[in-house]
């Protein structure tokens, strides 16, 4: 009865609050856009004024300022719906090899990873990432839990986040591995086991406070004779669909690391919401994905990049996996299959920018327009975001980036961000 009436009591106060008539108005912006692509359609338009009152796109036209408005001249520009990228990991910097991953769990603190994290978001932010799905902390708790709120809260910059918190694997199959059976070294995810173990850590985790759950579903990866990629699964299918079920009960969604045969196939067929990496996806599968709606978040420049290193560590099975992803990625995009923009970014240094993800898209098949899109609407869509964010709309928030170049003559313009709006705010200019 107490809960009630103190709710009922901030409900009122907020009421006033809004109705305050000594508020001041929200503050208008005007950008003059030489080029837009408005993230609907895949047409220029040409010298569009963007009225931007508060938080939100007011008007998209060619409106005339009203005086006293601030117009930002971006009249050499082209200006585009704010990128999203759906697989981040702020609290990582970098793990090419597995020195680097364990000496981040061993000698940092979760307080100093956090630190490095909240710098992380800000450079996701002015690479003109305004919005990132964050796929675990990798031993770090739920310090994306905070950083989201320190970045809600206006505390510190960087984009909209939605979080997963710990991520779940079973016992014994995720770093840190390999230490002394005698020590009690820290893991990168929640070790769960069991069906009802796996419904029982999705309620822990949600109540910390994540967005998503995310589950690791396959590893140890060896590739067979016809290049089919083959794995260890790792979570039942009797263990996946309890966490599968459990998650969507409760309004949330799956997102499961799946690179290969068994992973995959267990993951598509517990009904996950999305395939993270998915280097090699069966033909069959693929089909169930389309008819399921579930979304490819392929990161495909994460394995060009960490194969060298991985190669160099005696891991060769990594630079054999470049060919057999593009070819997935190809028989993906054939088949109709949903694809949503991620890149992994922090398991390479936050200093490179993620957008290096869109040429090789574009090396791989899609069109620009397509690669775009992959990081504008489809992208809100797999977030549930689609009526806020994802294009340059009336209503929407104003998260606008620009760049100097037309995109979709060269994808390498993504790269070269120069504005970057969020919620109205400007963060970089030109
Ligand atoms: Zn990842």
């Amino acid at each position: 009865m107490k809960r009630i009436v103190a709710v009922v009591f901030l409900a009122s106060t907020l009421a006033l609050a809004q109705s305050n008539p000594t508020a001041p108005p929200p503050k208008v912006t005007y950008l003059r856009c030489g080029t837009l692509y408005d993230g609907k359609s895949d047409a220029a338009q040409k010298n569009v004024m963007l009225r931007v009152v508060g938080e939100k796109i007011d008007t998209v036209a060619t409106a005339t300022p009203e005086p006293g408005a601030e117009v930002i001249d971006l009249s050499h520009e082209v200006c585009l719906p704010g990128l999203i990228d759906t697989h981040t990991h702020v609290l990582l910097q970098g793990d090419i090899t597995a020195d680097d991953y364990d000496v981040q769990l061993l000698k940092w603190s979760t307080s100093y990873r956090t630190i490095l994290g909240s710098v992380a978001a800000k450079r996701a932010l002015e690479y003109g990432f305004t919005t990132i799905r964050d796929l675990e902390t990798e031993g770090a708790g739920y310090s994306d839990v905070d950083i989201k709120k320190a970045i809600n809260n206006g505390v510190i910059p960087g984009p909209r986040m939605q979080v997963a918190g710990r991520a779940m694997d079973v016992t014994g199959a995720y770093p840190l591995l390999g230490y002394s059976w005698e020590l009690k070294v820290p893991k990168g995810v929640q070790e769960v086991d069991g069906a009802e173990g796996g419904r029982k850590a999705v309620r822990e985790q949600i109540s910390n406070g994540v967005d998503w759950i995310k589950v690791y579903s396959d590893r140890s990866y060896y590739v067979q004779p016809g290049g089919v990629l083959n794995d260890i699964p790792t979570f039942t299918l009797d263990e996946l669909k309890a966490i599968v079920d459990e998650a969507h009960r409760e309004r949330h969604k799956v997102a499961s690391h799946a690179a290969a045969l068994n992973g995959v196939h267990n993951s598509v067929e517990a009904g996950v919401d999305s395939i993270e990496h998915g280097m090699y996806i069966a033909d069959a599968d693929l089909q169930t994905m389309v008819a399921h709606g579930t979304y490819y978040v392929p990161t495909l420049f994460v394995g060009e990049y960490v194969a060298e290193g991985r190669a160099a560590a005696g891991a060769k099975v990594w630079v054999d996996m470049i060919k057999i992803h593009e070819d997935t990625f190809r028989r993906a995009l054939k088949a109709g299959v949903k694809i949503a923009f991620g890149t992994d970014a922090g398991g390479f240094d936050w200093k490179i920018d993620p957008a290096k993800e869109f040429p090789i898209m574009v090396k791989y098949g899609m069109t620009p327009a397509q690669a775009l899109h992959s990081a504008n609407m489809s992208a809100a869509e797999l977030l549930g975001m689609q009526d806020k964010i994802g294009s340059v709309e009336v209503g929407k928030y104003a998260d606008i980036v620009a760049v100097p170049g037309d995109p979709m003559a060269d994808v390498h313009q993504l790269e070269k961000v120069n504005f970057v709006m969020k919620g109205g705010v400007v963060y970089v200019r030109p």
